[in-house]
């Protein structure tokens, strides 16, 4: 973690304690069984989390401790608290921050692991439970940084602001974390200098992300004897041809982009089907796809080709290849046709990248 200064910060910091940071992260880990989230089952409760690290930072603050950290819980629902701390620097239009730690983890189901994951354990050189990397160990080493800051007091031309947050895994409940935070215009002031988004599953600097488009693909065909399949409209077979088509056309139109390589993404925009139902005895199944989108294509022109595909292929579903004699997705006689209907999901993210 680099830090931009007057002079020689390092020098005036020393290395981030590291005995300090083992023995934190084990007790932020200890509440990881806490703060899953997965409502409405599991609802984390962060200011368990606040609470170890307010214990490390009140004695540097400026209310209790008397010392330079300026400390905010803002709070939305009860127990599920965020923490922005800011130590000054000497010119306050300057401002560095560190924001994303979140302080809520994805569930961990203990049977299905080799060790406790709601405890911090050690093997070798590695540190092992719920969080470890995303993201409480984020949030313990911002601590150590804030902490340490508070202690040695440096001389610097910017303030450093870290923005611990609730809720950050599901946003089924809106108004907990950084939603709120940006609503109330609690980070405003951030947008004058550099903003680090401290999350990311791994260790190195993450400089673009890709972006998601959930959509589900309704398929209906007729449903008739099994014994009989000349009468049928096989909707499993016309939903397998679909997304071959729409995904033949996805890469053809959306292939591999070189600044992907400049990046260092490890895959390129991708197509694919993640999930099926079926809800039994009917005519529909909805295989549930999504797209993950480099930053480097259009989200808006990517949506209006998989509509363009799916009006196609219901223009022309005669064509679409069918299996064996009897498999049709027209009946004439019936006057019924196989229909596709594409619906995108509004939770949409689009991707982003920088390099400074
Ligand atoms: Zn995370």
């Amino acid at each position: 973690m680099v830090v931009t200064c007057s002079s020689g910060v390092k020098e005036q910091l020393g290395d981030l304690n590291k005995e300090s940071f083992v023995s934190l992260l084990p007790k932020l880990i200890g509440e990881s069984k806490y703060v899953q989230n997965n409502p409405p089952d599991l609802i984390p409760e962060e200011d368990r989390i606040v609470r170890h690290v307010l214990d490390a930072l009140l004695p540097h603050s400026t209310t209790t401790g008397g010392g330079p950290l300026i400390i905010n819980h803002v709070t939305y629902k009860p127990n599920r608290g965020n923490l922005i701390v800011e130590y000054p620097g000497n010119r306050p239009a300057n401002i560095i921050s560190f924001v994303g730690m979140h302080m809520d983890v994805v569930t961990a189901n203990s049977s299905e692991w080799d060790f406790d994951p709601f405890s911090m354990s050690i093997d070798g050189d590695k540190l092992r439970g719920r969080g470890t990397t995303d993201c409480l160990g984020h949030v313990a080493l911002v601590t150590e940084l804030m902490r340490t800051l508070g202690r040695m007091k440096p001389d610097l031309k910017s303030s450093v602001v870290a923005v611990f947050i609730a809720s950050e895994e599901n946003s089924s409940i809106p108004g907990v974390g950084v939603d709120a935070l940006v609503k109330d215009g609690l980070l405003d002031k951030l947008k004058n200098g550099p903003l680090f988004w401290i999350d990311t599953a791994d260790k190195q600097p993450c400089i673009g992300t890709g972006g998601m488009i959930p959509w589900k693909l309704h398929v209906t065909g007729k449903l008739f004897h099994s014994g009989l399949a000349h009468k049928a409209i096989n909707p499993f077979e016309l939903a397998m041809e679909a997304l071959k088509e729409i995904q033949t056309r996805f890469y053809k139109d959306f292939p591999p982009h070189p600044k992907e390589q400049i990046y260092g993404f490890a895959t390129p925009s991708t197509m694919k089907p993640t999930q099926w139902s079926y809800p039994g005895g009917g005519i529909n199944q909805i295989p549930l796809d999504d797209v993950r989108l480099t930053p480097f294509y259009n989200v808006p022109d990517v949506i209006n080709k998989l509509n363009e595909y799916v009006e196609d292929l219901n223009k022309n579903i005669e064509k679409i290849p069918t299996r064996g004699p009897v498999s049709k997705y027209v009946l004439p006689d019936e006057n019924l046709r196989g229909r596709y209907v594409i619906v995108e999901s509004s939770r949409i993210l689009r991707g982003i990248c920088d390099l400074i």
